[in-house]
């Protein structure tokens, strides 16, 4: 079939928007009449330098990120930054503690440090107070607060809520916030703001999490999959990462939005002597957002040709929705009301997976559960759906079932001939 023929759901790589892809074919074959494309332009042109620029300032208008925000093109995706994360969090957490503890032992600028006395200080709070907390809601959020686990052991991650275990052993709800047991002075407080697999989505900023005075905890959120789909306050988060390829662009880069007060000059990474002596792990230097800031993203070899989609797909979301954010934010909630309710018009065919309180608007999970045996009804489902040149709707193969990935690029006529197809299979069904 042609593109115009289908509408793909698949929950990424995801569908990327046809006026984009013809200005992206142009710019790899022959960048701007230089005789060259753009995956064969030096990453340290000026040409480059300028792509990196755009597409963050780009970014900030449309999500109004505030200045002492800075904005890293990483590579890794989503699951080097679950590295990333644990990385760098450890590190500022050493940094700011031994600060402390230099100030208690009254060493000011320019005397000598007791190297001992505070490499022993360090370790005892090391050993008893470093915590890393997860807020585990779904896949996701699980294969993050494991990897911490195998970076820094079990000792030091503290696990939240895990919204498994109020819900039958099955993600799908969010657990009540006076549930959760924050550690005390945490590395981070991490969480996943949609998860993909499992379309358990936050509704909002968490009232917990809410910083008050300029102390507040660190947050840092996985936004892989519905960044760019809905207002954020920025502000209250201190790192928010996603991987490009649901709603910014192209497989390839994954971007980081950090406050600065994380940076030099306000913190500094400790000394890999001094996390060796403390036993903790040392994140290689392209997962450094130090030195990725320091070199605006140009550190080593970044792919310019997918940073160059990122930036056509703000372009264009900026020019279709003056309000920016809140004009897609409409958008995204419109579709996606329109597929719940026609799977809510039939409940003897259809079964949502998540609750209610956490459905998400970015990927819509259900059970085809018509006639009793839902493993023929679901093939036939997606047979049909096919044939309607409706695809990618199979669900992730650890969950099963059906997934509509309800990204920026599918249009309101595609989510409402996805709910077209609900009813009308839903009616056959019953006739
Ligand atoms: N986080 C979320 C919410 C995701 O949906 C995904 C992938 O689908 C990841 C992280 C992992 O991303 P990557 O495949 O880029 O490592």
């Amino acid at each position: 079939p042609s593109r115009e023929e289908i509408t793909y759901f698949g929950a990424g790589p995801a569908l990327l928007p046809t006026n984009v892809l013809n200005t992206a074919a142009q710019a790899l074959v022959n960048y701007d009449n230089t005789g060259l494309g753009l995956a064969e332009h030096s990453h340290r042109s000026e040409l480059a330098t300028g792509i990196v620029n755009t597409a963050k300032a780009d970014l900030a208008k449309y999500l109004d990120v505030p200045d002492d925000y800075e904005i890293l093109f990483m590579q890794g995706g989503g699951s080097g930054e679950f590295s990333a994360t644990v990385y760098n969090m450890v590190s500022i957490w050493v940094e700011r503690r031994k600060q402390r503890i230099l100030k208690e032992l009254g060493i000011e600028g320019g005397k000598e440090i007791p190297e001992d006395e505070l490499v022993m200080q360090l370790q005892k709070a090391v050993d008893e107070e470093l915590r890393i907390d997860y807020l585990v809601t779904g896949s996701w959020s699980l294969k993050a607060s494991q990897e911490a686990t195998r970076l820094v052991g079990a000792e030091h991650v503290n696990v939240v809520a895990d919204s498994r275990k109020a819900n039958d052993g099955k993600f799908g709800k969010i657990p009540e916030e006076s549930t959760w047991k924050l550690s005390k002075n945490p590395a981070m407080v991490y969480y996943c703001d949609n998860e993909t697999v499992d379309g358990v989505e936050f509704p909002e900023f968490p009232k917990t999490l809410e910083p008050n005075g300029d102390d507040g905890p660190i947050i840092v959120a996985d936004m892989s999959s519905n960044i760019l789909s809905r207002r954020i306050p920025v502000k209250n988060f201190s790192v928010i990462f996603f991987g490009a390829q649901k709603n910014l662009g192209s497989t390839g880069i994954t971007v980081v939005i950090i406050r600065k007060n994380l940076l030099p000059p306000a913190v500094a990474t400790p000394a890999p002597t001094l996390l060796r002596k403390l036993g903790l792990p040392i994140g290689p230097i392209v997962l450094s957002y130090e030195t990725i800031a320091k070199n605006n993203s140009l550190y080593n070899t970044l792919s310019i040709f997918d940073v160059y989609i990122a930036g056509q797909v703000l372009k264009s979301l900026l020019s279709t929705f003056p309000d920016k954010v809140d004009g897609q934010q409409a958008i995204a909630e419109k579709k996606a009301k329109t597929i719940y309710e026609a799977l809510e018009a039939y409940p003897e065919s259809y079964k949502i997976v998540p609750d209610k309180s956490a459905r998400s608007r970015m990927n819509i999970c259900f059970r085809v559960t018509h006639g009793g045996d839902v493993d023929a009804a679901e093939k036939n489902f997606l047979k049909g759906a096919v044939s309607n040149g409706l695809t990618g709707l199979k669900g992730h193969r650890s969950v099963g079932g059906i997934r509509a990935s309800n990204y920026n690029s599918i249009q309101l006529p595609g989510a409402e001939a996805l709910a077209k197809y609900i009813t009308v299979f839903a009616k056959e069904k019953a006739a």
